[in-house]
């Protein structure tokens, strides 16, 4: 892998002209107020839709959108590469991401026929890949979650599990021995806490684990020992810049706030396991939760610590924005059941409706499926079925000429991050809503 694979991915390759200087003075603000007259912003396309009256859209529900999937899977199996050389990306956007896809369409009943066919192409397509990690000279990337070997290891173990291997304890072992690389304090120059190559992503591997295999991965004291590293270093962190809160982290020099490498995600890892933290962990934790619930603009949060949003300009991504920070307060809201994180992510999915038919392609992080996820979510914290409307709404879109004619073209078009992977796995769970859940970013465990 080269070094270039740990550089911030998701869009940041723009973040320096996204982030322009301030040019409003609002500050920060409580109330939804994108009004109609800034729709037509670049970044998406302009929502038509009707909104939820009642009754949810025909033909879209079971067995009618199965052909639909199908043919997308197809469509993925003839570009992803095959040959080792291609494995870079890690689940992210290298091949093991459809090897993860394949899997979470062959767990839903309603693909039961197609199930052998997908877990053994999984298994080879993961096999190709855990070669390639196995023979990666860098052990902290062999640790990193989306973007290297744990997130390969830990897809590994559960393509096994299904296909009945007992061999997948062979990349578990791998994955439970990389705690230690991740254990140490500074262990990434660029930053060791985040979610594509930090603690926070192998905290979340460790759960979704746990979550699909039913068995404990790592052990209490392991566990604690990564919570401390992230605690430490957002402490440390914090006060050397003289952050006047107390949990704060940076990645490649920037402050990132959302769920791909920001505060969002490593609080939400901290919260998933908030019971091997002690009391004053605790309490730093929450504090920080409610500090980033206080940096909310309109719906919606700056990609970096401090920035203003630029309405017309705004990023709603899962990777930078509302549709990734409102995982966060769901799993604040699982856990205490306090109305305002639950009114936090409402408010983001109303941001979403308005302005997540993105231009970014059909994808998770940065595109239409990742935006429509936040409706699967909303429906599943509140049992509204205005949210599954919202979701068909969107799924309907993506197979639109205005989205084909209008949307930038995607580079790994087969990924699960920024392709049709991800894609596949919203269109999977709009299916069975109430299972469906952000691909490896488990909040209902
Ligand atoms: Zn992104």
């Amino acid at each position: 892998m080269s070094n270039q694979s740990v550089a911030p991915l998701s869009s940041l390759d723009t973040l320096s002209t996204e982030l322009r200087p301030a040019l409003s003075s609002g500050g920060p603000q409580r109330f939804c107020s994108v009004s109609a007259s800034v729709m037509e912003n670049t970044r998406c396309f302009a929502n038509r839709f009707s909104d939820y009256k009642g009754a949810l859209l025909p033909g879209q529900g079971g067995e009618a959108a199965v052909p639909a999937v199908v043919a997308t899977v197809d469509k993925i199996l003839k570009k992803v590469p095959t040959d080792v050389s291609d494995c870079d990306g890690g689940l992210y956007d290298g091949p093991a991401g459809v090897a993860y896809m394949l899997y979470h369409v062959s767990e839903c009943p309603l693909f039961s026929e197609h199930r052998e066919v997908y877990l053994k192409t999984a298994k080879q397509i993961i096999d190709v890949s855990v070669r390639y990690v196995d023979a990666e000279p860098d052990k902290n990337m062999r640790a990193a979650f989306l973007l290297g070997g744990a997130g390969i290891y830990a897809v590994a173990a559960l393509i096994y599990k299904s296909l009945g291997l007992a061999d997948f304890v062979k990349p578990l072992t791998k994955f439970r021995n990389l705690w230690e690389v991740c254990a140490p304090i500074n262990f990434l120059e660029c930053g060791s806490d985040e979610l594509f190559v930090g603690r926070a992503g192998y905290l979340c591997a460790a759960l979704v684990l746990k979550q699909k295999l039913g068995i404990e991965i790592l052990s209490k004291d392991q566990i604690k020992s990564i919570c401390q590293a992230i605690i430490e270093s957002g402490k440390q962190y914090a006060r050397r810049k003289r952050k006047p809160f107390p949990l704060m982290y940076s990645y490649y020099g920037t402050e990132y706030l959302g769920a791909a490498h920001g505060l969002s995600s490593v609080l939400q890892m901290l919260l998933s396991y908030q019971d091997m933290l002690s009391g004053a962990e605790k309490d730093l934790v929450w504090q920080s939760v409610d500090f980033l619930m206080n940096q909310e603009q309109n719906c919606n949060w700056p990609a970096e610590l401090g920035a203003i949003i630029e309405r017309e300009n705004e990023l709603v991504h899962w990777c930078h924005g509302a549709p990734g920070v409102a995982y966060l307060f769901a799993k604040a809201y699982l856990i205490n059941k306090k109305p305002q994180y639950l009114d936090t992510c409402i408010r983001s999915g109303e941001l979403v409706w308005q302005k997540g038919l993105l231009k970014k392609g059909p994808g998770i992080c940065h595109g239409v499926a990742g935006s429509a996820y936040v409706f699967l979510l909303l429906y599943r914290l509140t049992g509204n079925s205005k949210y599954i409307y919202r979701a068909q709404r969107f799924a309907e879109f993506l197979f639109t000429e205005e989205f084909k004619a209008g949307s930038h073209s995607v580079t790994s078009v087969y990924s699960l991050f920024e392709g049709l992977s991800g894609t596949v796995c919203f269109l999977v769970d709009l299916l069975q809503p109430d299972q469906s859940e952000f691909p490896l970013f488990s909040v209902f465990v």
